[in-house]
């Protein structure tokens, strides 16, 4: 064989960093993490970059942590924010090559939410943004934030959806019997997903696409579950009574989907099956996922070479236009 195609770069889209400013804000989340996680959360250089190299990962998109923006009080928020993407735009700047970035918004205060996103995409030329879970009880879909989505469909860059912890009222009715025992079940092994698919269920029934018609969004976790019940869903909200809506096309349409955290063989072939190869990219949900078992598994899968490029790195190309 001569001539073997330039290798694909390995681009990982959901890989978390805490800025020590905006933590401060946030009761008890150091306290909830080893020394090991730590450092790596607060590490922007070498530590990120070696375990990066040891894997074989070419990118990271550096997104905050869990909850970012979403929990600050409205007066503080869109300064904070300001000067959180300043500094990690100031990280990415030392590493361009090996690092890009998510902007945090401060969706409490939505217009200057909106206007955070212009400046992080103009001036840091960030790929988009990072948003988790509710805002002051509200889920996305409400007008209130719909500026946002006026300017993510401006700049034509995709915000992503991360969960965040469940609403309390949901905490107290459906999971506190097993929190305690089982920490994770409002986390990662449960509550996480309920929030994020839920969120994206939401967008789809608002109307929001019909206004942004170029409106784009992520989820991470192989689509939080959404892949394995589109089926169901969309033929539930098919059946008569109801506003007239296909949310399997709109969904395939505006929703793009990330390995983060889930690197199970059936659930990408799900996806692949149901929402299509085009929209799959990687992630590994860096430092709380470790990188090795991700590509690992990514490099073992038996899927065709050309779809593993496009998830390993050719659709992100094509959609941050990198
Ligand atoms: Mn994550």
């Amino acid at each position: 064989m001569s001539g073997s195609p330039a290798k694909t770069p390995v681009i990982a889209l959901e890989e978390h960093y805490w800025d020590k400013e905006l933590v401060s804000h946030l009761t008890g989340a150091e306290g909830s993490r080893s020394p090991d996680m730590l450092e790596r959360l607060y590490d922007l250089g070498a530590i990120r970059l070696r375990e990066m190299d040891e894997a074989g990962i070419d990118i990271q998109f550096l997104s905050h942590g869990a909850p970012s923006g979403q929990k600050l009080a409205e007066d503080v928020a869109a300064g904070l924010v300001q000067r959180v993407n300043d500094r990690l735009a100031a990280a990415v700047s030392q590493n361009p090559s090996r690092l890009l970035g998510f902007a945090a918004l401060p969706t409490i205060v939505p217009e200057a939410a909106a206007d955070e996103l212009e400046r992080c995409v103009t001036q840091h030329k960030f790929k988009g943004a990072m948003v988790h879970g509710l805002t002051n009880g509200l889920f996305l879909d409400d007008k209130r934030f719909w500026p946002i989505f006026a300017r993510a469909e401006k700049l034509d860059v995709p915000i992503y959806l991360h969960p965040s912890f469940p609403d309390p009222r949901v905490v107290e009715v459906y999971y506190k019997d097993y929190v305690q025992a089982y920490p994770q079940v409002i986390r990662a092994a449960w509550g996480y997903t309920v929030e994020a698919a839920t969120q994206a269920i939401r967008l789809v029934l608002s109307g929001v696409f019909k206004e942004y018609p170029k409106l784009k969004f992520i989820l991470g976790h192989m689509g939080e579950t959404l892949p394995f019940l589109l089926w169901r869903i969309d033929q539930a909200l098919s059946r008569p009574g109801q506003e007239s809506l296909s949310f399997r096309q709109t969904f395939c349409e505006h929703f793009w989907i990330t390995t983060s955290g889930n690197f199970s063989t059936p659930a990408l072939i799900c996806s692949m099956q149901e929402v299509g190869v085009d929209h799959i990219m990687f992630a590994v949900d860096w430092p709380f996922v470790a990188n090795p078992p991700a590509m690992k598994w990514m490099n073992e899968l038996q899927i065709s070479q050309a779809d593993k490029n496009k998830i390993f790195g050719e659709n992100a190309r094509k959609l941050f236009r990198l």
